[in-house]
């Protein structure tokens, strides 16, 4: 958001659905001669949903040709284990222009070396992108911790399967206060509230020292976006929430 302001660009944005599914219909209702391109994030952050293979294709099929249809799999390796399809076989099918990024911050456990990679539909592409993007946004302490991290496949595959347990866990305690609990393939778990009730858990767990975000939703709810810690944060968020 904050980018394409800086960028001098017109972002047009799309509301999810209540259940926190995308939208496709409507981004593509939203898409004019003046489009230069379309963002979409699977699964979605901030409320976990895997975009369909159904969907996916008729975004890549019915996206007219002048729009960059820009692939956001932040949370790829969790979609994988959630079940998600191959979204990079998908896009491959569109002859132009498409760009998907991928990062190390999420599931390899590198946020703050800032290192990610992209896949684009073309070399030119590619080199647009490189060009528009800051200088030196990777470092060799980055990269050679993501290099250590591609040698750790079980590393990864360990956490999926924690994060997997324990977001069925986390999700059903928040269902059990009540909540409507989205269905998520992240490493995280939105629960719909009314917005002054997730105001107010936000700042009770807060002052216990526990970060969560608070998101607008349609109809005028709130999202709460409980990121999946360690087993043992996960216990404190539990017992702080019964007593909350
Ligand atoms: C985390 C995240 C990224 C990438 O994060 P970096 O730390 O900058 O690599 C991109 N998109 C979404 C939706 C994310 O959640």
């Amino acid at each position: 958001m904050k980018t394409s302001r800086l960028q001098g660009a017109k972002l047009v944005e799309v509301d999810v659905n209540p259940d926190g599914s995308l939208d496709i219909d409507a981004m593509l209702r939203k898409v004019t001669t003046k489009t230069k391109l379309l963002y979409v994030t699977s699964p979605h952050n901030p409320t976990g949903h895997i975009l369909s293979e159904e969907h996916f294709v008729r975004l890549v099929n019915e996206l007219p040709a002048h729009v960059v249809l820009y692939l956001d799999e932040a949370y790829f390796e969790f979609g994988m284990r959630a079940g998600a399809p191959d979204y990079l076989a998908i896009i491959r099918t569109r002859l132009q222009p498409w760009i998907s990024t991928r990062t190390f911050s999420k599931a390899y456990g590198l946020a703050g070396a800032r290192v990610g990679y992209g896949i684009a539909s073309s070399a030119q592409l590619a080199a647009a992108y490189r060009a528009a993007r800051p200088n030196f946004t990777t470092n060799v302490i980055g990269m050679a911790g993501a290099i250590a991290a591609l040698d750790e496949p079980g590393f990864v595959s360990e956490s999926l399967s924690v994060i997997e347990v324990e977001r069925t866990r986390v999700g059903d305690a928040l269902a059990q206060k009540g909540y409507r609990v989205l269905t998520t393939g992240a490493n995280f778990v939105m629960a719909v509230m009314q917005p002054a009730e997730a105001d107010t858990l936000a700042r009770r767990l807060a002052e216990a020292g526990i970060v969560v975000r608070v998101i607008g939703m349609p109809r005028g709810e709130a999202g709460l976006r409980v990121t999946i810690g360690s087993t043992d944060d996960n216990d404190q968020l539990l017992l702080k929430l019964s007593q909350a």
